[in-house]
């Protein structure tokens, strides 16, 4: 599906983007809801207060001219800006003689083929990644340093949300999509059974299902129904992360090397966030694969 892009309007006339990637989700004859590609969705960046600085930067001497660091007649992108001032605060550089916002380009490749990468620890961006796997999932949270995730939990979830997703490996081969279909229905129905008959025990008494609660009963029962699901059940997952911490993902999980799903769901990541901060994974360069996929290469993998 086609990327979307929703802009958010301030009454300053100013406006940031959301990109997302949209995936449609599937049937098969029986009912069992799949879905093909990953979805990426941009929900939040971070966003700075420079008015916020005035009376800070007011506090030294006039002569220092700190002041007019708000006057910069150029507007940058909100996490470039964000960069900008953390690199400029380590020395304090507020003053007329500073790199201006029109040479920011400049001054964060220069951050970045230097290896300065703290100052890129600052801006956030946060994705919901829909349409991914339990194993892309598993592979995901491996990336701890400046990450966070919130995950679907199938413990509390089931039933009508329950959804798969296709291994790109398999949708082009007829066979083999039929094997597909034919294992998620198998699969979701034996979820289905295991939770019936869990509920049923429940009911009757069993000790190790039992719980006070109707949300902890429930959960019981799904902990121990879930062990019937598959590596290919949909795990939607909200993920944020700083901008040095995306650059090692970017970095590892689009390349040769890593997991066709991982590489096509963080490659829409990737997009998302180059298109709100287009400086600083501006050194990142698109390469075909020889699987058809796109990889990335940088020199500067560890900023
Ligand atoms: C192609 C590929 C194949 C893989 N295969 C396997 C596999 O077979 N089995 C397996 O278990 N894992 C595998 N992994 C996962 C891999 O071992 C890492 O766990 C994963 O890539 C997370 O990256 P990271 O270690 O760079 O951590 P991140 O959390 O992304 O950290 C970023 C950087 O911060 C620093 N850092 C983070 N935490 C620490 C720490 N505790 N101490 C010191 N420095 C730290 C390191 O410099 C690190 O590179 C694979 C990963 C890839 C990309």
């Amino acid at each position: 599906m086609e990327r979307e892009l929703h802009l958010r309007k301030f009454e300053n006339g100013e406006s940031l983007k959301y990109p997302a990637f949209h995936a449609e989700a599937f049937c098969t004859e029986r009912g069992t809801s799949y879905l093909k590609e990953p979805g990426v969705v941009m929900i939040a960046q971070s966003v700075p207060n420079l008015e916020g600085m005035r009376t800070f930067l007011k506090g030294f001497d006039d002569e220092l001219g700190f002041s007019q660091y708000l006057d910069d007649p150029v507007k940058l992108d909100p996490s470039a800006q964000i960069v900008k001032l953390a690199g400029q605060n380590c020395y304090m550089s507020y003053g007329p003689k500073r790199s201006m916002n029109k040479d920011a380009t400049g001054y964060i490749e220069n951050i970045v083929s230097s290896g300065h990468g703290s100052v890129m620890e600052h801006p956030n961006f946060t994705l919901l990644f829909y349409g991914v796997d339990r194993s892309f999932t598993h592979e995901l949270v491996r990336h701890r340093a400046g990450m966070g995730y919130s995950q679907e939990s199938q413990r509390y979830v089931g039933g009508k949300v329950l959804r798969f997703v296709e291994r790109p490996e398999f949708q082009d081969v007829p066979e083999l999509h039929k094997q597909f279909e034919q294992r998620i229905d198998r699969v979701a129905d034996e979820y289905k059974d295991l939770t019936t008959r869990l509920l049923t025990l429940q009911g009757e008494g069993l000790k190790i299902v039992s719980a006070e609660q109707a949300t902890d009963k429930r959960k019981k029962v799904r902990q121990a129904a879930r062990a019937a699901l598959t590596n290919e059940t949909e795990a939607i997952i909200v993920v944020t992360g700083n901008l040095r911490a995306w650059r090692h993902i970017f970095n590892m999980r689009v390349s040769e090397h890593s997991e066709v799903q991982i590489r096509k769901a963080i490659h829409k990541a990737y997009k998302c966030l180059k298109e709100v901060e287009p400086t600083g994974f501006g050194d990142f360069e698109e390469v075909q694969l020889n699987d058809g996929t796109v990889g990335l290469r940088t020199n500067y993998p560890k900023v």
